[in-house]
């Protein structure tokens, strides 16, 4: 198969691929990676319950979140469908928090977790100054906020992307120097 990313078409089928397509996508596969996702992540709840229904709509959530993010990358209006799903997630019950000599501490179920989460979304979103990119490595098609000192972010993370783009490069001038050498000698 011949590729050519930089063609315009190419571009834009990488735009508008879901989030779902991509290597993130498949973290969630079932409602228990669900649970997982939500007891690692700072500030949410340590324990939740998942079932097909909480973890239909932390897809559409997430689905609709990524499609609203490059709608802002792209400097285009927002997909109406998008706005309904996390607007209407947004206005569910929303955690208990409270406040302790550990710092935060929310519970609430994973509807409340996702209402929670789509409030969030909707902050940054809303946020005209909030530095939202897509990854700079193709083949990756997460958006992330750029919260770095001058926005000069170029990858989602380094561990998934930043590092493997630096290796690539590193490895692409080893070879271009060992072609130089071996014409030299
Ligand atoms: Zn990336």
């Amino acid at each position: 198969m011949v590729t050519n990313s930089s063609s315009p078409s190419n571009r834009q089928s990488k735009a508008s691929e879901p989030v779902g397509g991509s290597p993130a996508g498949r973290l969630l596969a079932a409602p228990a990676d669900l649970e997982r996702w939500v007891a690692a992540c700072d500030g949410l709840p340590d324990r939740v319950t998942a079932d097909s229904t909480t973890f239909e709509s932390a897809l559409s959530l997430r689905e609709a979140t990524y499609r609203l993010a490059l709608d802002r990358v792209l400097a285009r209006p927002f997909d109406p469908g998008s706005l309904e799903i996390v607007n209407a997630m947004a206005a569910g019950p929303v955690p208990t928090v409270e406040l302790g000599d550990a710092g935060l501490r929310m519970s609430g179920d994973l509807r409340a977790v996702l209402s929670h989460i789509a409030r969030s979304g909707i902050v940054v979103l809303a946020d005209a100054d909030a530095h939202l990119k897509e990854c700079g490595r193709a083949g990756c098609t997460r958006v992330y906020l750029d919260r770095s000192r001058g926005a000069r972010r170029t990858w989602c993370g380094m561990d998934e992307c930043g590092n493997r783009v630096k290796a690539a490069a590193y490895r692409a001038r080893r070879r271009a120097s060992a072609t130089a050498e071996g014409r030299g000698a």
